[in-house]
């Protein structure tokens, strides 16, 4: 997706920069740059700067030269900075949150819950000298000792997505400098205003200059990240073209990479389940953040009987979403990040008519006071939704939800194993047994039971499966520890040890 074609109305200057080597970047005579939205009003807020090969290459540099003296920073030390940025993240919460609503368009609570889950990863990350803990193993020959232990990789790039501006940026860089490594974020070029921010706030809180770093940009500054010698490793999350694209390139070029892509994630909901809790799950994971979530549910899987009433109960409660800007803190779902976005969207919603889909709520003729030229769709919601349907098979990223009917348990299953898709998925059922036969069988990264949206905790990792991850390591918690870091094993012995002279075969130890 790109930022919108809407016809470009006003010029403005180029006012969102670089974070380099400490400082703000300013964008610089002649370079190209793109506009930020206000997604709410329709107009240009901003403009961004794009950067080229040559500013990346300043931004890298700058992160290589810092490297070497964070790294030799004591843990406990690198651990203090973010217990202090931590704190200064929850100082300036709302002007963070302020920066995600202008650009992003979600409503206000749900700005504020980002910033909440991607401060649990900073605290995670203060644990770092625990982590980091290696192991020791006395005596694995006479007078010979062995011990493991982790490094930083160096510098470390992340390549963030549009729809979480802070929360996913901070699962990446708190873990990345925790464990000794300088960062180059570039963060999505629609709502670049928030990661500025963080730089300014990580620096206050005593992160030495260039030990993290923004360039912002498009495909030119992502290529320029991925071909420089100086990068090893790469995180990046984002649509599964760009994913796919990012883990064959990166790879390629000899770096470490892991790449989270996009989901299709079913819910699915048995005869048995509570029915108010099913419909109150679907309706906040289908449509909060107008479905912009890579955890959002996108298809509700109606097993045997209960899908006349799941569906009955959807087509009142779907209409009745309050939706809105997202400064308005009664809204519930706010509009679309671009208008290039919401065309894509009522394109899908368009095709799923055309394909035979019955569409219960038709959200397009939704009309906002006050938002006329802004991004918004109403809730849509389609019946009868068949797994050849591009509306089933592709993912759309808005707040269109559809129905496929099963007859029971194991077609459910077949249909979310079979999908390309392997992000999250949810059983909604009070059978235990159909709860663990689902966790234990189902192709899916991320599972729930009677939970919609199970994103794991910091302490834990995220990711999927298939389609939606390329790469070995999930993020953050425990395996962000594993990416960011090279495993070392030293065997050592001293010269009191036994004197074996010159050993012409395979070493054992004796
Ligand atoms: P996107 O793939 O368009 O962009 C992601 C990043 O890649 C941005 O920084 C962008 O500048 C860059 N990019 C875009 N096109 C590129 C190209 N041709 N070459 C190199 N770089 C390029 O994704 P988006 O629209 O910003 O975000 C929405 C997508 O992200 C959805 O598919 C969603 O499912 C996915 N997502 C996945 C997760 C996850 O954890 N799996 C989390 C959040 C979002």
């Amino acid at each position: 997706m790109g930022t919108s074609d809407r016809p470009v109305t006003e010029q403005r200057a180029v006012d969102v920069g670089h974070w380099i080597a400490g400082q703000p970047v300013a964008a610089g005579d002649g370079g190209r740059s793109a506009p930020v939205f206000n997604p709410a009003s329709g107009e240009i807020a901003r403009r961004v700067a794009l950067a080229d090969a040559g500013q990346v290459d300043a931004a890298v540099r700058a992160a290589a030269d810092a490297f070497a003296g964070w790294a030799a920073t004591p843990p406990l030390r690198r651990a203090r900075v973010l217990f202090r940025f931590r704190e200064l993240v929850e100082r300036h919460a709302d002007e963070l949150t302020a920066c995600i609503v202008a650009e992003h368009g979600k409503v206000w609570s749900d700005a504020q819950g980002e910033i909440t889950r991607g401060l649990e990863v900073v605290e995670f990350a203060c644990g770092i000298p625990h982590l980091l803990k290696g192991e020791y193993s006395e005596s694995v020959g006479t007078g010979v000792d062995m011990y493991s232990i982790r490094q930083p990789m160096g510098v470390c790039v992340g390549i963030t997505p549009f729809n979480f501006p802070v929360m996913v940026p901070m699962w990446m860089f708190p873990i990345a400098l925790a464990c000794g490594n300088s960062f180059v974020l570039k963060p999505s070029e629609r709502d670049p205003s928030a990661s500025l921010l963080m730089a300014r706030l990580v620096k206050e809180a005593g992160l030495p200059d260039g030990v993290f770093n923004v360039v912002n940009g498009d495909k030119e500054a992502v290529d320029a990240l991925l071909a420089h010698p100086q990068v090893a490793a790469v995180s990046f999350v984002g649509s599964t073209p760009i994913a796919k694209y990012i883990h064959e390139t990166a790879s390629r070029n000899g770096k470490r990479v892991q790449a989270l892509g996009g989901a299709k994630n079913h819910m699915v909901v048995m005869p048995d389940a509570d029915l108010d809790q099913a419909v109150d799950a679907l309706i906040g994971a289908a449509y909060g953040s107008a479905g912009e979530r890579c955890m959002a549910v996108s298809i509700a899987v109606a097993v045997g009987e209960v899908a006349d009433r799941l569906v009955e109960r959807l087509a009142e409660r779907v209409p009745k979403i309050k939706v809105g800007p997202g400064v308005d803190r009664s809204a519930e779902m706010g509009p679309l990040v671009t208008g290039a976005h919401l065309e894509k969207v009522r394109g899908y919603v368009d095709a799923g008519v055309a394909e035979g889909a019955k569409l219960v709520v038709d959200g397009r003729g939704l009309k906002v006071g006050g938002g006329e030229q802004g991004f918004f769709l109403g809730g849509c919601l389609f019946d009868d939704v068949t797994p050849e349907m591009r509306i089933y098979r592709e993912e759309i990223f808005g707040p269109v939800l559809g129905i496929v009917r099963v007859a029971d348990f194991e077609q459910a299953l077949k249909l979310i194993n079979d999908h390309e898709f392997g992000n999250g998925c949810a059983i909604f059922t009070r059978d235990g047994d159909a709860a663990r036969e689902f966790a234990t069988r189902v192709q899916i990264g991320m599972v729930g039971v009677n939970v919609p949206i199970p994103v794991p905790m910091a302490f834990h990792s995220f990711g999927g499966w298939k389609a939606s991850l390329f790469g070995d390591h999930h993020i953050h918690g425990p395996e962000g520890v594993r990416f960011y870091t090279r495993y070392k094993a030293v065997t050592q012995r001293w010269p009191t040890g036994i004197r074996a002279g010159a050993e012409f075969v395979m070493p054992t130890m004796k």
